[in-house]
């Protein structure tokens, strides 16, 4: 293969950004795959030479998925939330400062003007139990959008809002038709985390 074709399959054409319109796609759903799906997304993409990162909401700083080894491998940032949420001591206004931060991070990179794909993985989970206020969330997407028309956004989560539905120029629903789970088969190492 020649430079220039190389040049050509591995890395982002050069105007990539002048003529990229940029997405809101949101994965929902109650079947599986919607962080997987996003996840291939972030594999096509980082092969084209593309920028990008993906913010967890759900997964505390201390759990090691597969995904974070592989992704840190392909040079793609991950960030996991920290703390984590509070489900044990239902303790709701934990929930909303975690998720405040966990989106003021998100706000932060993508105003950073540094990125071409930005997934926010479970962003829309806490979204429906109204951690975060959705109107806020679209505006302030909208607003970067402005700047960065090229910035490909994904959101996954089970029961996206209407009004996400609605802002997203593409919607996904994984739909359930048989889940291991019923049959007692839990969670599985590669498969699931
Ligand atoms: P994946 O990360 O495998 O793409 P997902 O993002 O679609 O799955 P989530 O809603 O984030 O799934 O759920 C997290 C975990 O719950 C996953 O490990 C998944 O395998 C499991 N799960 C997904 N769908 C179901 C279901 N219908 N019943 C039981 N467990 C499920
Ligand atoms: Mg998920």
């Amino acid at each position: 293969m020649t430079d220039t074709k190389e040049k050509r399959y591995k890395w982002r054409r050069e105007d990539y950004r002048e003529n990229t319109k940029g997405l809101l796609m949101v994965n929902t759903g109650d079947g599986k795959g919607k962080t997987t799906a996003a996840i291939g997304v972030i594999v096509r993409a980082a092969g084209r030479g593309m920028k990008c990162c993906m913010i967890q909401f759900m997964k505390s700083k201390n759990d090691r998925y597969g995904e974070h080894e592989s992704l840190e491998k392909l040079g793609v940032e991950v960030h996991t939330m920290g703390d984590g949420f509070t489900w044990d001591t239902n303790d709701k206004t934990q929930d909303i400062k975690t998720s405040e931060e966990t989106w003021a991070l998100c706000v932060e990179k993508m105003k950073s003007e540094e990125y071409d794909l930005l997934v926010f993985d479970e962003l829309v989970y806490v979204l429906d139990y109204k951690f975060l206020d959705v109107i806020k969330v679209i505006d302030e997407i909208r607003s970067v959008r402005k700047k960065q028309p090229h910035l490909h956004i994904i959101a996954t989560g089970r029961n996206a809002p209407p009004e996400l539905i609605e802002a997203a120029d593409l919607v996904t629903e994984m739909k359930e038709i048989k889940h291991p789970f019923h049959a007692g088969i839990y969670a599985q190492q590669g498969i699931e985390f």
